[in-house]
C-alpha cells in the first residue's frame, strides 16, 4: 500500500482492526504500560482498546536473548481505529516519546516499544512501517498475549496465531 492511499483512509468507514505490540525494559514497566493503554484509549479516531495481561521475557539482542539484560515486560493491545496507517504509527511514536523521553536521561531508551503488529490485512513493505510486523511470527511475547485476547486471532499471510504459537512452543 502507497503512503497516498494509506492517507486516503475514509474516516467515514468503520474502524480497522489493529494489534499494537507494546515493551517496556527499563523503569517502572508495569506503570509504563498502564499509562501508555489509557494514552491509546485517548487516541483520535480509535475505540474498543483491550489490552491482555502483561507476560515477562528476557531481552532480545541482535545474537539472540540476553539474560544479563533488564528483562521486558510485553503484552498487546487490540484496538479500532480510523487513524491512517501512518497517522497511528506517528501517533504511537508520540506516546513513546511521551513516555521515553521523560525517562530518557535517567533509564536509557527502551522505556517504551509500540509496534504496529498488524493493521487489518494490510500489507507493506515500506521500511518505516512494515505490515504486518516482520518479526511477529517469532515472538512468543507478542503471539501469547495476543491469543489470550482473540482465540481466532490470525496474522495475515501468516495464518492462526495458535499454531503459530504452538509452533514456536514445539521448537523451543
Ligand atoms: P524496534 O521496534 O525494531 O525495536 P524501533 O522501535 O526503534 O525498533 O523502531 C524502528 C523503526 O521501525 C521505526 O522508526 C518505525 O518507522 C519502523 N517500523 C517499521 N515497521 C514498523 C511497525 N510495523 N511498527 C512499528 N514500527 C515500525
Ligand atoms: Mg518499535
Amino acid at each position: 500500500m502507497s503512503r497516498r492511499l494509506a492517507q486516503g483512509f475514509r474516516p467515514d468507514r468503520p474502524g480497522v482492526p489493529v494489534v499494537v505490540a507494546i515493551g517496556a525494559n527499563l523503569g517502572d514497566r508495569a506503570a509504563t504500560i498502564d499509562a501508555a493503554v489509557e494514552d491509546l484509549r485517548a487516541l483520535p479516531l480509535t475505540d474498543e482498546v483491550r489490552v491482555a495481561p502483561p507476560i515477562s521475557s528476557v531481552a532480545v539482542k541482535l545474537d539472540g536473548p540476553d539474560a544479563a539484560a533488564p528483562a521486558y515486560l510485553n503484552t498487546v493491545a487490540l484496538l479500532r481505529t480510523r487513524l491512517a496507517p501512518w497517522r497511528l504509527l506517528d501517533a504511537l511514536h508520540a506516546v513513546e516519546a511521551r513516555h521515553g523521553r521523560v525517562r530518557a536521561e535517567r533509564w536509557g531508551d527502551r522505556t517504551l516499544d509500540l509496534d504496529i503488529v498488524a493493521y487489518g490485512a494490510v500489507r507493506s513493505d515500506a521500511p518505516d512501517l512494515t505490515l504486518p510486523h516482520p518479526r511477529a511470527a517469532e515472538r512468543t511475547f507478542v503471539l501469547e498475549p495476543w491469543l489470550a485476547l482473540d482465540a481466532d486471532a490470525q496474522l495475515p499471510g501468516s495464518g492462526r496465531v495458535q499454531e503459530l504459537l504452538a509452533r514456536l512452543q514445539a521448537d523451543a
